[in-house]
């Protein structure tokens, strides 16, 4: 699938766009989502220019599920998670709204989750859960 790069994740990872951040590496950024499910809302994203998991290259795609366990554990840690929903959509067709690869890590329950981006988060509160996120990285 064609890449546009100008898509809002695209230029997160440039910084052109602002993202409170989780973690950074040369290879994937993890950063709060604007419109969260439930309370510790995360997103991974692997710096490869890929639309959907099935774009991705397998050796990107391995590096990334690595660095959602490591940020599903600090979110375990940080807010006391007793279960976390990863959430990956590829294709508008499955719901897909960011045409970038990421995958959702939701401190919630799938029998609880609300409707997909629906309401911008409180984004101090947002900040003070990635602050504890961090801390327990
Ligand atoms: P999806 O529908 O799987 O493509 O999910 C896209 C997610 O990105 C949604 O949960 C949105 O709330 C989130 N999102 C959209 N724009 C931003 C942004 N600027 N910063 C952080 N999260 C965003």
């Amino acid at each position: 699938m064609t890449y546009d790069d100008q898509n809002i994740f695209a230029r997160i990872l440039r910084n052109e766009l602002p993202a409170i951040k989780v973690y950074e590496d040369e290879y994937v950024l993890a950063f709060m989502d604007i419109m969260p499910q439930a309370d510790g809302h995360t997103l991974v994203i692997p710096k490869t220019p890929a639309v959907t998991l099935l774009d991705l290259p397998p050796d990107a795609a391995a590096y990334t599920i690595q660095i959602v366990q490591k940020i599903a554990k600090a979110i375990e840690k940080a807010l006391g998670a007793e279960g976390i929903v990863l959430m990956q959509l590829s294709g508008t067709a499955a719901g897909q709204t960011v045409p970038h690869v990421h995958f959702h890590l939701i401190p919630s329950s799938v029998h609880e989750l609300g409707k997909h981006a629906a309401q911008l988060g409180d984004q101090e509160k947002i900040k003070t859960l990635a602050e504890k996120i961090k801390a327990a990285l």
